[in-house]
């Protein structure tokens, strides 16, 4: 893939709709891959940090979250026209696994916290199968993961805050071997309400 790059961090010219093909073409090679939203914060703070920057660009597909990757993307003569937020992304994935039968397993937040988001998803998006569902505050990591592997979803979203989930994704995910990995941040706070 054509990646565009700004301060040294890779940005992928997608929109929500070609992201959106990706996912598919992911889930149906079941080869771990993993989505990471950039934002100008994360290209700053990756340029005091290069184990950020190349976690950042490890990621098989960097979204253009913030607007002013947008703005960077159109000042440099790059293809980058609309943000692709990480929780319009999150929903929308949501949506496809409702209608495609993917089978999703949400990782992180407080207590609870998941549990009414994935109750606000499933009225939202009838059909969703959310085959697994824990908070981010566990103390047995190794127990989580076996719950993910026997699980075995399609789609992983970890929300435990950046660049936090990021790392929890890049260190488990050739064990965990779920085809799509995202983390989202704080989304799960924001669709419970
Ligand atoms: N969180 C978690 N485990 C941790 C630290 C944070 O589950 O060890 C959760 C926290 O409860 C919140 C989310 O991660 O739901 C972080 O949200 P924040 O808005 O800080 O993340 P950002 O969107 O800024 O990356």
């Amino acid at each position: 893939m054509v990646k565009e790059r700004y301060l040294g961090v890779d940005v992928c010219p997608l929109n929500m709709g070609q992201v959106l093909l990706e996912v598919d073409r992911i889930i149906m090679e079941r080869k771990p891959s993993f989505i990471v939203a950039i934002n100008p914060e994360k290209i700053m703070k990756a340029q005091e940090d290069e184990s950020l920057k190349n976690l950042l660009n490890s990621a098989t597909i960097q979204i253009a979250d913030g607007v002013g990757v947008v703005i960077a993307s159109i000042l440099n003569g790059g293809r980058i026209r609309s943000r692709v937020t990480g929780i319009d992304l999150m929903i929308n994935i949501c949506k496809r696994a409702a209608e495609r039968g993917y089978r999703v397993y949400i990782l992180g937040a407080k207590p609870g916290v998941a549990d009414e988001a994935v109750k606000v998803l499933k009225e939202r998006f009838h059909g969703l199968n959310v085959v697994g569902v824990r908070d981010g505050y566990f103390k047995d990591e190794e127990e989580v993961i076996e719950d993910i592997k026997r699980k075995n979803p399609d789609i992983l979203f970890v929300a435990m805050g950046s660049p936090k989930q990021e790392y929890w994704i890049t260190k488990h995910m050739e064990r965990l071997q779920v085809p799509l990995l995202m983390g989202i941040g704080g989304s799960l706070d924001v669709i419970s309400g």
